[in-house]
């Protein structure tokens, strides 16, 4: 089994979900007491959203490649950005390291195909919804073309994230809005809804949506056990 190298903290929350999604697929590929390789570097997120908030960008793609450096150096066959945002800097990062850096929106962007579906509602971070790297990627290397709510509705989405979900806060009120917003876009044409955000998945799961929903967290997870999993 190769190693998976994990960059995280993004927030723990989260990436305490990879951890256990990683091994509980490795335990049900490989039966017995099998469970995932992997190599975790995460980081102080206080620090990072800072970066963040502040459109420090530069640095934040400086930090990013210094963690992917440390993990090939430790022995990962593969990492992961386990965020959706922070794969803003995912060509730089990738551009330094000689293993293979597994993109988030490519596991969803094959599973929203496989579904029939090609125009879902994105969930995410500001910084997800609004710039280009996400959507642009989901369009011009699989052709979904995936819609976001309204400013306002952007806002409520982005305050749950970081205000609540990355704080291991779980609030019913947010799960509410949630559903309204996706309601919304239901009704003016979108065929499904990604989940990208790696936190929404504590929020609400895929039975609280009549139409197909798709958890980038899991489905990060699947293709990184896939990739762990390959002969060489
Ligand atoms: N984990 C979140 C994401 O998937 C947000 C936290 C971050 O900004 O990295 O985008």
């Amino acid at each position: 089994m190769k190693v998976i190298g994990l960059i995280g903290g993004m927030s723990w929350q989260s990436t305490a979900t990879y951890y256990s999604e990683l091994n509980r697929m490795a335990r049900s590929r490989l039966g017995g007491l099998h469970s995932a390789k992997i190599l975790l570097w995460s980081f102080d997120f206080a620090e990072v959203e800072a970066l963040q908030a502040a459109g420090n960008w530069e640095t934040a793609t400086t930090v990013m490649i210094k963690a992917a450096q440390a993990l090939e150096r430790g022995g990962a066959d593969c990492i992961a950005i386990c965020t959706n945002t922070m794969h803003m800097m995912y060509e730089q990062v990738q551009a330094v390291v000689s293993i293979p850096l597994i993109h988030i929106a490519d596991g969803a962007a094959s599973a929203i195909k496989a579904a029939g579906c090609n125009k879902p509602l994105l969930l995410a971070t500001k910084h997800t919804m609004e710039k280009d790297f996400y959507r642009g990627r989901l369009v011009s290397e699989h052709g979904v073309d995936a819609m976001v709510p309204n400013e306002d509705d952007r806002d409520y989405v982005h305050q749950i994230i970081y205000g609540e979900l990355c704080a291991g806060k779980i609030l019913s009120a947010s799960k509410t809005c949630y559903l309204d917003i996706a309601e919304k876009a239901f009704k003016v044409g979108a065929d499904s809804i990604i989940f990208g955000c790696t936190e929404i998945g504590l929020l609400v799961s895929a039975d609280d949506f009549d139409r197909p929903a798709f958890d980038t967290t899991k489905l990060h997870c699947e293709a990184l056990m896939d990739f762990a999993l390959q002969e060489d």
